[in-house]
């Protein structure tokens, strides 16, 4: 039953490029999908959405976000369940965010007509491109931006919503080297580091060229302020296991508040293990390390799910975490997460979306 609000219009396709994907060997963002999904918003209200084939844009160079940068965009995921249905994980979280980093960088307020239908409409229509093998996915990304003809400053009234989508293949956990960057920071009080806004990977393109030449994989960063509290690393959440106990940063705005984050937190807790989001010093990892109580510690996000860390270097000494052979956490979160994902376990949390 249709209840949406807005036509979704579909304009199909006359030659699918389905046949150019290779299966066994998907290189993520390669390829796109057949189609994709537009909608302008004018005038103070958003006009009808189209689904169209998947193609370029043309736009005025004065178009106003590439000048200023008023972009955000999201980031989820479908899969095959265990009878080969495509499901989306926990897509509503999402939308929500996705609200909360549009009002923040001034950008309209997107009903749930329009991303969630929008959404569900596209990935049933390009359903063949959720691919089936192994830990594959369906990388969904939806986006916004300011596109009024104008190079002044003032309030933008034009904007563009955009869900494109692209196979995902499997995640391979290759345990990071990471850098503790006492420099640059990614986010700070006030800013917009709880926003998945546009500029937030911009600011962070460059620091992070800078560790990847020094034989980094990622950067742990730092509060802004005292450079002494973990945030996140690279664009992940972070966790570490201190004894028995898992600690992550509390939220606020310079941390994202991400899906996996917090499906991760409630896994944890599910199973028993005592989950803590607090403030959390460098000192206070360096000193756990020393009385042999840093056990485990990784990234969550939605493209790499969990990324375990195999070292931390700040001020030029390097932490060995243990080998990940003898970790226990990471490997029965991650495999749960992965059953729910994929229907092979019972999802009681209802974090499954079908189309
Ligand atoms: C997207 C993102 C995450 C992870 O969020 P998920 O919802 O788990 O994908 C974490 N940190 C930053 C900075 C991000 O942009």
């Amino acid at each position: 039953m249709d209840v949406s609000t807005f036509e979704i219009s579909v304009r199909k396709t006359e030659l699918s490029r389905i046949n150019q994907l290779d299966q066994d060997n998907i290189q993520f963002g390669k390829i796109y999908s057949d189609h994709m999904l537009q909608a302008y918003h004018e005038n103070g209200e958003w006009q009808n959405a189209e689904i169209l084939p998947y193609g370029n844009l043309s736009m005025s160079p004065a178009t106003s976000f590439f000048h200023y940068g008023q972009a955000i965009f999201e980031g989820i995921k479908a899969y095959r369940d265990a009878d080969g249905k495509p499901v989306i994980f926990r897509p509503y979280e999402n939308w929500k965010r996705f609200n909360r980093s549009a009002e923040r960088l001034g950008l309209p307020y997107v009903p749930e007509e329009l991303f969630m239908d929008g959404m569900r409409k596209l990935v049933d229509l390009d359903s063949a491109w959720v691919p089936s093998k192994g830990q594959t996915s369906l990388y969904i990304r939806p986006f916004m931006m300011a596109v009024d003809e104008f190079i002044g400053i003032k309030p933008t009234t034009k904007f563009l919503f955009m869900i494109i989508t692209c196979p995902a293949g499997p995640y391979y956990d290759k345990p990071v080297s990471i850098y503790v960057d006492d420099k640059y920071v990614r986010a700070f009080p006030g800013g917009i580091g709880y926003t998945k806004a546009a500029g937030n990977y911009g600011a962070s393109m460059y620091p992070m060229t800078e560790v990847r030449k020094m034989g980094y994989d990622q950067i742990l960063w730092m509060d802004g302020v005292e450079h002494k509290y973990v945030q996140e690393i690279g664009t992940m959440n972070v966790f570490f296991v201190l004894g028995d106990t898992v600690v992550t940063p509390e939220l606020g705005d310079t941390i994202l508040e991400g899906v996996t984050r917090d499906s991760v937190i409630t896994l944890l807790r599910d199973k028993g293990i005592k989950v803590e989001e607090r403030q959390l010093s460098i000192d206070e990892i360096v000193a756990a390390h020393e009385a042999g109580e840093l056990k485990e510690a990784f990234g969550t996000g939605t493209a790499a799910s969990i990324s375990s860390i195999a070292d931390l270097t700040y001020k030029g000494k390097k932490i060995e975490l243990p080998s990940v052979e003898n970790w226990t956490v990471v490997p029965s979160v991650l495999q749960e997460l992965n059953a729910i994902r994929y229907g092979k376990q019972e999802d009681r949390h209802n974090w499954l979306y079908r189309i």
